[in-house]
């Protein structure tokens, strides 16, 4: 006899939430490694001690992180996923009856008290900490890498560069436009580089109208990821421009925060040649005594059969170059009365072949067949180029750009299984809320999987 599903309206039902979530549900595990304690006390200070009670911090945070957590890129999809999902009302201490807020409440607290508090950053932070204390950050060799994130905005709306006047901006300007002008100073955004893109949007005029890898240029912002190599953990990011200086800029900022923050150091740093150049590598090499598995962002080599600077050989304790006939090249061929600085005018020394060598030098259609003789430019970092070239050929070199791909694993998984490959918030803060919240779902998810439910959470130290 076929059955039939009787709708009976119990009036009192025994039913506990925590029995319908899977014990291996993700947001089980993602749990068992949120501490919000801290992150409620350091909001406190931003609440009034009187008044009616406010909707409780720590549930708006939790919703967030189902929401990047899960892929949910719409606060008012969120609302009602929350509101239907027993899970996610598990996760979020909602009980079966407890209340949804209004999904314009995360708007209001986001440019008020989260943004006031750096609220994001710290929740951030707690979990690189968990993270540490879990054992899965080791500091042997980070990665860094930017990867390239749409913003909000619309090429059709957008006007020529030649168009726009910042100057017209007033305090009446949308809010996007208003971080513009304060960002304007910040070697991330404004200051990162004089060029001017060939678009600018009046709606988020911080975006970069860029273009990635020749495909179709669009407007957007930079997400920057500073990761640990050996588990894949994120240990810092920023949001900037979408330009190399910008991103470059990031990548020395993230390394000196993680340094000042947690106390971390890595032994090596691995990139792609965007990082290469002669100021960041002597910067890594000199400064922070940072091993650099990096190429060199080399612009020497010559495809024409001509012999490239790699084919001179450098003697640092004489200070020359010599080339493939044997020759000297040197800065200076006399003693000047007056000491010369050895500098030309585009600020690179150069070293120079005899005229009388090149003249009778059977080599020279290979060398200098224009020129009376042959110039080598030598930056003034060039010992740090040298030290990233010499890396280049080790099997350590190979093992850290393997190690490399993790970091570009992570912004593969964040735009299509996390679903950011547009932002949602505009302005320079809103990239950055957005990137610190999807930064810290990949730690929580990573957290999960490598270190899922077995006994209870131990606190950190504060
Ligand atoms: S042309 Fe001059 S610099 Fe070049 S190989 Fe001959 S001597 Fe050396």
């Amino acid at each position: 006899m076929m059955g039939v599903q009787a709708a009976t309206a119990r009036l009192f039902y025994d039913f506990c939430l925590d029995d319908h979530v899977p014990a291996d549900h993700q947001l089980r595990g993602i749990d068992r490694h949120l501490d919000l304690e801290r992150i409620r006390a350091a909001l406190q200070p931003f609440y009034s001690s009187t008044g009616r009670p406010s909707i409780d911090p720590e549930l708006m945070i939790r919703m967030l992180l189902v929401g990047y957590c899960m892929g949910i890129r719409s606060e008012r999809r969120l609302c009602e996923e929350v509101h239907l999902n027993l899970a996610y009302r598990w996760f979020c201490r909602l009980g079966l009856d407890g209340k949804i807020p209004d999904h314009s409440t995360f708007s209001r607290n986001r440019r008020g008290r989260f943004r006031e508090s750096d609220i994001l950053r710290h929740l951030f932070e707690n979990i690189v900490e968990r993270c540490l204390a879990e054992g899965l950050v080791d500091a042997e060799g980070f990665a860094v890498d930017a990867s390239l994130i749409s913003a909000d905005c619309n090429k059709r709306r957008s006007l020529r560069s030649e168009d726009w006047n910042a100057a017209e901006l007033n305090e009446e300007a949308c809010r996007a436009a208003r971080e513009y002008l304060a960002t304007l100073d910040d070697a991330a955004f404004g200051a990162a580089s004089p060029s001017t893109p060939k678009f600018i949007s009046p709606s988020d005029p911080a975006a970069q109208w860029t273009a990635e890898r020749k495909g179709h240029a669009f407007f957007a912002y930079a997400e920057n990821y500073l990761i640990d190599t050996d588990h894949g953990v994120i240990v810092d990011v920023e949001a900037t421009r979408a330009v190399r200086q910008a991103e470059v800029g990031a990548s020395q900022t993230m390394l000196e925060r993680t340094e000042e923050r947690f106390g971390l150091k890595p032994g090596y740093l691995t990139a792609d040649t965007a990082y290469g150049s002669a100021k960041n590598l002597a910067w890594l090499v000199k400064q922070k005594e940072i091993t650099p598995h990096i190429p060199v962002f080399d612009k020497s080599i010559r495809i024409d059969g001509r012999f490239s600077r790699s084919d001179f050989t450098w003697d640092p304790d004489a200070d020359h170059y010599i080339c493939p006939a044997g020759k000297e090249l040197v800065q200076f061929r006399r003693t000047y009365a007056t000491p010369r600085t050895g500098v030309d005018a585009d600020g690179i020394p150069r070293y120079r072949a005899s005229k009388k060598d090149c003249e009778v030098c059977a080599l020279k259609p290979q060398c200098c067949p224009n020129d009376v003789l042959r110039k080598i430019p030598r930056n003034v970092d060039e010992d740090a180029r040298d030290v990233a070239r010499a890396l280049a050929a080790t099997p350590e070199f190979e093992v850290a750009c393997r190690r490399r791909k993790k970091v570009e694993m992570l912004f593969a998984h964040l735009k299509r299984i996390l679903r950011l490959s547009r932002l949602r918030l505009r302005g320079p803060c809103g990239a950055k809320d957005e990137f610190l919240l999807a930064a810290t779902a990949q730690n929580l998810r990573r957290l999960a999987k490598l270190r899922p439910m077995s006994g209870q959470m131990e606190p950190i130290a504060a």
